[in-house]
């Protein structure tokens, strides 16, 4: 199964609206597939289409290998939306594939409602708290081109400027596959 080439932080695929997916073909399953891979490899929860290149609103999530959620089955949502936030916040640390090393606690709502359809196409709605919440509401993000250091606090933000324009320029020792600056133009 091939790797796909993961994009950094600054290309501008990740800032940029996805697109709805109309139907699940051959091509999407084999999309999905090479995603899990991919995930998988660089040790992720999450993953976004856009963080593979590809402009569509798919995410996937995988937490098994994470204490206490071993029996969490693996999701795939396509064309998710969350319907409806908690009141209640919680602060918790996260960290990127797109972001490599970096990590930062992020306020977020609790627990979600969220609708999406799945790989037969069939649409659920789904209420989540804890991590799996957390992690789609990560993802969710992505694929609205929100990434989590734009939701941290400003002097935070002030401290991740350096690290991140070394993220933007490659000049971090990342062990999966990235995209090359030349993939993505970069919005600097
Ligand atoms: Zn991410």
């Amino acid at each position: 199964m091939p790797l796909l080439p993961i994009t950094l932080y600054g290309d501008n695929i990740l800032r940029k609206k996805v697109d709805k997916v109309k139907e699940v073909d051959n091509e999407t399953i084999e999309l999905i597939t090479n995603m899990f891979d991919t995930m998988r490899n660089a040790n992720g929860i999450g993953l976004a289409a856009n963080q593979v290149g590809v402009n569509k609103a798919i995410f996937i999530v995988d937490i098994t290998q994470v204490e206490d959620y071993e029996n969490t089955k693996p999701i795939v949502l396509i064309n998710p939306k969350i319907v409806k936030y908690s009141d209640e916040q919680t602060l918790f640390e996260e960290g990127c594939l797109s972001i490599p090393d970096i990590r930062a606690e992020v306020k977020r709502p609790e627990s979600i409602t969220i609708s999406y359809h799945d790989t037969d196409f069939n649409e659920h709605t789904i209420d989540v708290d804890k991590l799996m919440s957390r992690v789609m509401q990560h993802e969710y993000d992505h694929l609205r081109g929100i990434l989590f250091t734009d939701l941290i606090d400003p002097e935070q933000q002030k401290l991740f400027k350096k690290p991140l324009k070394k993220i933007q320029k490659r000049k971090v020792d990342i062990d999966y596959p990235v995209s090359k600056t030349t993939d993505y133009h970069l919005v600097l």
